[in-house]
């Protein structure tokens, strides 16, 4: 579904995307790990036409992700994006944003969007706080908030740039177990995180990324058992032992 070719970015003189190669198929759940600053954001913000790259080609259902182009409206509302700071409107309440792509970006009638957006509030375990406002709210719940807002948008595919980094511990489980029903349920998820634990149990393939590459790539017991690069050894000492 997702296809990356050789693909190359730079910030001016920074190349930060050495040549990504590496696909996320129907249903697959691929966590991408790496160091600070290796290009896992850059990664996921080119799938959805957030940012252009220049070299190699991002295919999504096989139509070429150009953020130049008019289909990156429709590509934007497929890949639906899960941010490490959840990005909810404030001065909504969790069902206003949950409804808001759904009525303005899509058309869908308020009245449907509403009704779909307490049942998926419901199913991250919200159904009494729907009509709360985010400061209402803790940082796990707000993060399931937003992804019950992603999913409003009936992606073909969730992208997740480090959903639990910026919870407090306790709050961690309550999305990761979530984001499991999420992948039983067969929905395509391409994962940035650290939790190493999740990635062992959900995910079907694991990418590590250092210094905008590709370094290893496998599944999640074999990258995460039984590394061979020791770049993906070195980092999996540090995060092991964090
Ligand atoms: P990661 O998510 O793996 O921590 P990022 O994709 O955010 O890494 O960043 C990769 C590199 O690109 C870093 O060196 C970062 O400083 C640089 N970078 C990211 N965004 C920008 C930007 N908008 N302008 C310039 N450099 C950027
Ligand atoms: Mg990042």
């Amino acid at each position: 579904m997702i296809e990356m070719k050789n693909v190359t970015k730079s910030y001016g003189s920074l190349q930060v995307l050495k040549g990504i190669t590496g696909a996320v198929r129907k249903g697959e759940v691929v966590c991408l790990i790496g160091p600070s600053g290796s290009g896992k954001s850059t990664i996921l913000r080119c799938l959805n036409g957030l940012e252009t790259y220049q070299g190699g080609e991002i295919t999504i259902d096989g139509v070429r992700v150009d953020a130049r182009h008019a289909a990156i409206r429709d590509i934007r509302t497929q890949m639906a994006m899960v941010f490490q700071r959840f990005n909810l409107f404030p001065h909504r309440t969790a069902l206003e944003n949950v409804t808001e792509g759904p009525i303005h970006v899509k058309g869908e009638p308020a009245h449907e969007a509403r009704e779909r957006g307490a049942d998926l509030l419901a199913r991250v375990g919200l159904g009494d706080k729907i009509h709360h406002y985010p400061g209402q709210l803790s940082g796990g719940q707000m993060q399931r908030v937003a992804i019950a807002r992603a999913l409003a948008m009936r992606p073909k595919a969730i992208l997740f740039d480090e959903p639990t980094s910026a919870l407090d511990p306790e709050l961690v489980g309550d999305v990761l177990d979530v984001m499991r029903a999420l992948a039983d349920e067969g929905m395509t998820m391409l994962v940035v995180t650290h939790e190493m634990r999740f990635a062992r149990e959900v995910s079907d393939r694991v990418l590590f990324l250092d210094g905008g590459v590709i370094v290893e790539e496998g599944t999640a017991e074999v990258v995460l058992g039984t590394p061979q690069h020791p770049r993906t050894q070195d980092f999996l000492r540090r995060v092991l032992n964090h």
